[in-house]
């Protein structure tokens, strides 16, 4: 997830200041690096936020139209050579991009043996050659631009100028957002709306499939293939803040509801489903070591310490791999025993959580190969890690990670393929799961028509001090994350517990006033689950059930029910710990709190 915006007027305004000042409302989608065109004043790019660009774009960058772009780095790590506007070999045709080229690599082998030079490791430079290769053939930047979006595969919301017509700008959309900003005199290209607001309220929302070009007085969309689209613009009444929050009240609900599409980017050229594979480029260096491993120890805190223990469910399982999941902060003081047959493995939605990467670097030092979960391209952890997955799911702004761990679930689902046919996983058993991640994400967005009905329920529970949050088996760390959820962000009193464990303590809390969340998905455990739903109802306790469609039986014993699609038993996490995520959100912003901002909680924690 990257920010871009690009410009065009009629030199009523300067463009370099209409880019950078536009550039800071975007800044929540990324501030790895950033970058900034004119045809009039050529690029600057740095790595860092806003801040940094401005500091180095002197007063005098004039132009009349432009390009900028914030990055969230995806490929290539976040320097200045890897930030964007990228070009191409004459430096005459300029983009920003926010997404992911699939299939750039084969691309730039064939635009090298066609002599063209690259200068960055980012995917996006492909798309600059691939322009300039056509343009050589049509000589027209709009027919170049549409024969280059046809060759790649992937994602993609981009701005595209060329230094020879450079009061015209082309937009293209495919999987990641790009809003047109229609004003007098001027048109706009930006991620969402909010850089636009301060100019036009006018906008076009662009669809999968469509490009726009735009002037100082024209903008005109087409469908890919040719045919022209009329779409009159819409009014917007938003504030820029309600814009960089997809019109949701909290960044927290926003990155909830992205959840069908983390997954889609987690996976994208990922899986190879006839073939029950999983293809991860950053641990191709070591495929030979991660082979001969025998043992895997995962280290994490908080919320990916969570998803570590599903994963050794997961790879338990499905890969045959002995694992133990530890907190980076016990790991790190104990005197582990280590040898070079051992994975260390990292999950850090930042990459700088210091426990977790004090972890890797004690594991390192006793001999284990060394590998990362990580969002954040680039961070310390990827960059000291062996090898790695990297989880593709953008910049995470709310302080109470949800799209993170989703990701961070699929992220080991796709490795637990990837080990497991090393190992015993039949072709059949890879099949099974590959296609199976392939439907998630249309299965999350059915939670999301529960919504309505999740927020009813975080109000009739609001009076509720205390909170269990029960599950066995797969559904055991994820009740762990519901509980963490609530807590975070409400600042009551939420448990997590073993659903086989209540009858050995926990059992003894409940009354009346006292609510269990029982995660009791129709899996190998249910009936186990079940009858400790029976135990707390014998003493009152009020239940609230999260069960497999289609279960009626859950219905005659618990309170209220809420229902996740069927899936298998390993990605069962993945959907049920949506509605959890979005109760928390709802009881905590019921009790008006800052969701985004928990108090005495900071989003990365880079100390001990
Ligand atoms: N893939 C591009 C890069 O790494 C864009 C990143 C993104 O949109 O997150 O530069």
């Amino acid at each position: 997830m990257c920010g871009i915006f690009a410009y065009t007027g009629k030199g009523t305004k300067d463009a370099g200041k209409v880019l950078l000042h536009g550039l800071t409302a975007l800044e929540y989608r990324g501030y790895d690096s950033a970058g900034i065109y004119t045809p009039e004043s050529g690029s600057i790019k740095t790595p860092g936020a806003v801040a940094e660009l401005k500091k180095k774009v002197p007063k005098k960058f004039n132009g009349k139209s432009g390009i900028a772009h914030l990055r969230w780095a995806t490929h290539g790590e976040p320097t200045k050579i890897n930030a964007h506007p990228h070009s191409d070999c004459q430096g005459e045709l300029w983009i920003v991009h926010n997404g992911i080229i699939e299939n750039f690599k084969e691309l730039k082998e064939k635009l090298v043996k066609a002599g063209h030079t690259f200068v960055s490791e980012s995917d996006t430079e492909v798309f600059a050659h691939l322009v300039e290769e056509h343009m050589k053939k049509t000589k027209d930047f709009e027919k170049a631009a549409i024969a280059a979006l046809k060759e790649i595969r992937g994602t993609y919301g981009m701005a595209i100028q060329y230094k020879g017509e450079p009061e015209k700008l082309i937009a293209a959309r495919m999987g990641s957002p790009i809003v047109l900003g229609v004003g007098k005199h001027e048109h706009f290209i930006a991620s969402d709306a909010s850089p636009i607001l301060p100019h036009t309220k006018k906008v076009v929302f662009l669809e999968d499939g469509e490009i726009a070009v735009i002037t100082p007085e024209t903008h005109t969309v087409y469908k890919l293939e040719g045919s022209r689209v009329t779409r009159a613009p819409e009014e917007i009444e938003w504030s820029a803040e309600e814009a960089q929050k997809g019109g949701h009240e909290h960044f927290m609900l926003k990155e909830i509801m992205e959840g069908a599409e983390v997954i889609e980017n987690t996976l994208r050229g990922r899986l190879i489903p006839e073939k029950g594979l999983a293809k991860l480029g950053g641990l191709e260096g070591v495929t030979k070591k991660l082979a001969k491993i025998d043992r895997i120890i995962i280290v994490a805190c908080g919320t990916a310490y969570y998803a570590g223990l599903v994963g050794e469910y997961m790879l338990e399982e499905h890969a045959g791999i002995p694992v133990e999941v530890e907190l980076g902060s016990e790991f790190r003081y104990r005197k582990p025993v280590i040898n070079e047959k051992t994975i260390v493995l990292a999950i850090s939605q930042s990459g700088e959580t210091l426990d977790t990467l004090e972890a890797i670097r004690e594991g390192k030092r006793r001999g284990a190969l060394t590998l990362g979960i990580v969002n954040t391209v680039g961070s310390t952890i990827a960059r000291e890690t062996d090898a790695g997955v990297y989880n593709h799911a953008g910049p995470e702004i709310g302080v109470a990670s949800t799209k993170a761990f989703v990701s961070q679930l699929v992220a080991l689902a796709l490795l637990t393929i990837f080990l497991g046919r090393q190992r015993g996983m039949s072709l059949v058993e890879g099949k099974k799961i590959a296609k199976e991640l392939k439907a998630l994400p249309a299965k999350v967005q059915k939670i999301f028509e529960e919504k309505g009905a999740i927020e009813k329920l975080a109000r009739k529970y609001s009076g509720a001090r205390d909170f269990l949050f029960i599950g066995r088996k797969y559904s055991y760390p994820v009740a762990f994350e519901g509980a963490l959820k609530l807590k975070e962000i409400s600042y009551i009193h939420a448990e997590g517990c073993g659903a086989g464990e209540m009858k050995h303590g926990p059992l003894a809390m409940i009354d009346e006033k006292f609510p269990t969340v029982a995660l009791a998905p129709s899996d190998s455990v249910y009936e186990k689950v079940f009858s400790a739903i029976q135990q707390i109802k014998a003493r009152r306790g009020p239940v609230i059930a999260l069960a497999t469609e289609g279960n009626r039986e859950v219905e005659k014993i618990a309170d209220d029910v809420l229902y996740i699609p069927e899936t298998l038993e390993m990605l069962t996490p993945i959907l049920s710990v949506i509605p959890l995520q979005l109760f928390a959100y709802y009881f905590a912003r019921n009790k008006g709190y800052n969701v985004d901002r928990p108090r005495n909680l900071a989003k990365s924690v880079t100390v001990e």
